[in-house]
């Protein structure tokens, strides 16, 4: 026993017992004979009772009871009834009964008599008031409500009842206890507990200052390993989506794992599929993106610096009806490329089919499109749901070159674009009327689902770039134009034009029910193992305006089984051309008039 005082010593032994809490702790008849005698009669074993409402004229006590419950005693107002009492206490009248419950069934209230109301029943300001005079201490913050443990005459709080009191839930002591790295549940005054916002009664969550508008709600410390960033888990969160995709940027499987456990080992945890809600994850410094570093530190600085210059490019082209618009489409893959291959389903093979269907809807507009390969002879859509194998698909450089490497189909891809742009803006085009559009599909850890779209990052630098090799200096788009070379500005405003391009894209595929990454959605790198990069069809090709859409996550069985379906892959066609055409100014109120238009026609 850590205190001497026979109240205390009783109070805990019976605490730590007794699960779930009886209402009322038995305290031994000494106790209640000096409390009676020392208090007024009438409140005996209260641990607490603060005056509330002075202001109002009304008469309001905050009361932490001997059960180790806040209520407020309250007495009426003048000519006041029991249901007006309610009302103005409570909020609503549907409580009355508990009410009348709570005070011994009583039905006419007597003037100058204290009534009380549990706090369940008050109404949100109240309960945040009587919080508030009982402990003055706690801070409400982003994170949740910061507890102080208040030093009580006689008695003692331990984790169940706090857990009770700001949670509702005298169960949740758990989840205080391990969000709070406790040993166990007794409490010492002085110590301060975070009762994070997920866990919190919707009143007192309602008070908490809201976190800064796209900011992440972490907080960074150090130790002798260096310096991390500290998120709390919130309910229904798990460490591989909601600490290292969120923050990391790692989507691929073996990273996505490999960081979780290099996480939880960091930070204490042993099993990462029972941590409890606001446990404080630690990530290392190193692995956050950089938009998750701490303001100031001079990667968060680089990447705001970058995000400022693109952004200030957005596509100012307005083309109703992508009118002498070039959309040069490309299938990922292909041939003998099959790209990400998951329980049988290729890469190669789907999303082939989804250019075909934006292919047939861009036909509706006007539109030039420039395809980058083909499978066979023609361009089909096959309306079937499951597709059969290919290996058939060329890139259609000068001579084709059926696909049986995948690097040197990819490099071909972005020689053809070149060429494609290049003689577009030489017979008077305008480069911004050029756009490139491949389509992919990812095989990601499976914990995520949804599209993503990839844009070439600043952090790309092909400085005078080109392939060797008679595969490559056999075509004749290769010989036109063998090396690039982009100037910082050029690829400055190529991010920016792409970045809005790829938020048009995904404002539709959010229309057309199409799933987005919850993070990140927008990419400029490929990030792997160790390593970063910007796909080589987006890194060396001189289109201003250029995306790889990855339509969803073939590691995901409900992205699986939707890919392999027609209604989701005309679903992605559909967005991919709205966003063309809201990317040109079509706005989305012409675009329902087209899209009524077509369905009338
Ligand atoms: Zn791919």
């Amino acid at each position: 026993m850590r205190c001497g005082r026979l109240a205390a010593a009783v109070g805990s032994a019976v605490r730590v017992r007794a699960r779930p809490r009886p209402r009322v702790v038995v305290a031994p008849l000494l106790l209640v004979v000096l409390a009676a005698a020392l208090v007024a009669a009438a409140f005996g074993g209260d641990l607490q009772r603060v005056r509330l409402g002075k202001a109002t004229g009304s008469e309001l006590y905050a009361v932490l009871g001997e059960d180790r419950r806040v209520h407020v005693d309250a007495v009426p107002l003048q000519g006041e009834g029991l249901k007006a009492m309610v009302v103005r206490l409570c909020a609503n009248d549907r409580v009355t009964a508990q009410v009348q419950a709570a005070n011994g069934g009583v039905a006419a209230l007597v003037r100058g008599a204290r009534y009380r109301v549990p706090f369940a029943l008050l109404r949100p300001e109240l309960q945040i008031q009587a919080l508030q005079a009982l402990f003055p201490d706690d801070v409400p913050t982003a994170e949740g409500w910061r507890h102080r443990v208040v030093a009580l005459e006689g008695a003692e709080l331990d984790l169940w009842s706090v857990a009770e009191m700001f949670t509702g839930k005298g169960e949740n002591f758990r989840e205080l206890r391990g969000g709070n790295l406790l040993a166990d549940e007794r409490l010492e005054p002085g110590q301060e507990i975070l009762v994070p916002r997920s866990l919190l009664l919707p009143a007192l969550a309602g008070a908490l200052p809201a976190p800064e508008p796209g900011s992440a709600p972490l907080t960074y410390q150090r130790d002798d390993r260096g310096e991390y960033a500290v998120y709390r888990l919130e309910r229904g969160e798990a460490l591989y989506s909601s600490v290292v995709v969120r923050f990391t940027g790692r989507i691929f499987a073996e990273d996505v794992n490999a960081l979780a456990d290099e996480i939880a080992q960091r930070s204490g945890i042993t099993d990462v599929t029972d941590i409890p809600i606001g446990y404080p994850v630690r990530i290392p410094l190193e692995h956050l993106s950089p938009e998750y570093l701490p303001a100031g530190h001079p990667g968060r600085q680089a990447y705001e610096r970058d995000m400022a210059e693109t952004s200030s490019y957005a596509n100012g082209v307005r083309s109703s009806n992508l009118e002498g618009v070039t959309v040069i489409l490309d299938a990922g893959h292909g041939g003998r490329d099959g790209g990400a291959i998951v329980e049988g389903v290729w890469e190669s093979t789907y999303v082939y089919d989804i250019v075909m269907r934006v292919r047939r809807l861009l036909g509706q507009t006007a539109a030039r499109t420039v395809m980058t390969t083909r499978d066979g002879k023609d361009w089909t859509v096959v309306e079937r749901d499951v597709l059969g194998t290919s290996r058939g698909h060329a890139v259609l450089t000068t001579p084709p070159y059926a696909i049986a490497d995948a690097r040197v189909g990819s490099n071909l891809r972005w020689y053809l674009s070149n060429s494609v742009f290049g003689k577009a803006v030489e017979s008077g085009g305008d480069k911004n009327r050029v756009v490139f559009v491949s389509i992919h599909a990812d095989s990601l850890h499976p914990s995520l689902r949804g599209a993503m779209i990839y844009v070439p990052g600043l952090l790309s630098n092909p400085s005078n770039y080109g392939k060797t090799g008679t595969v490559y200096s056999s075509r004749r788009e290769v010989q036109e134009q063998p090396r690039v070379d982009f100037a910082h500005a050029e690829r400055a405003r190529s991010e920016g034009l792409s970045r809005d391009l790829a938020r048009h894209t995904l404002d539709a595929m959010r229309r057309h029910g199409v799933a987005i990454h919850p993070n990140q959605p927008i990419r400029d790198r490929v990030i792997r193992g160790k390593r970063a990069w910007v796909p080589a069809v987006l890194r060396f090709n001189a289109v201003p305006a250029k995306v790889l859409v990855e339509v969803c996550n073939l590691g995901n069985p409900t992205d699986r089984r939707l890919i392999q379906t027609r209604a989701f892959r005309e679903e992605v066609a559909k967005s991919v051309v709205e966003g063309l055409l809201a990317y040109y100014g079509v706005g989305a109120d012409q675009l329902d008039r087209q899209v009524a238009s077509k369905a009338a026609g």
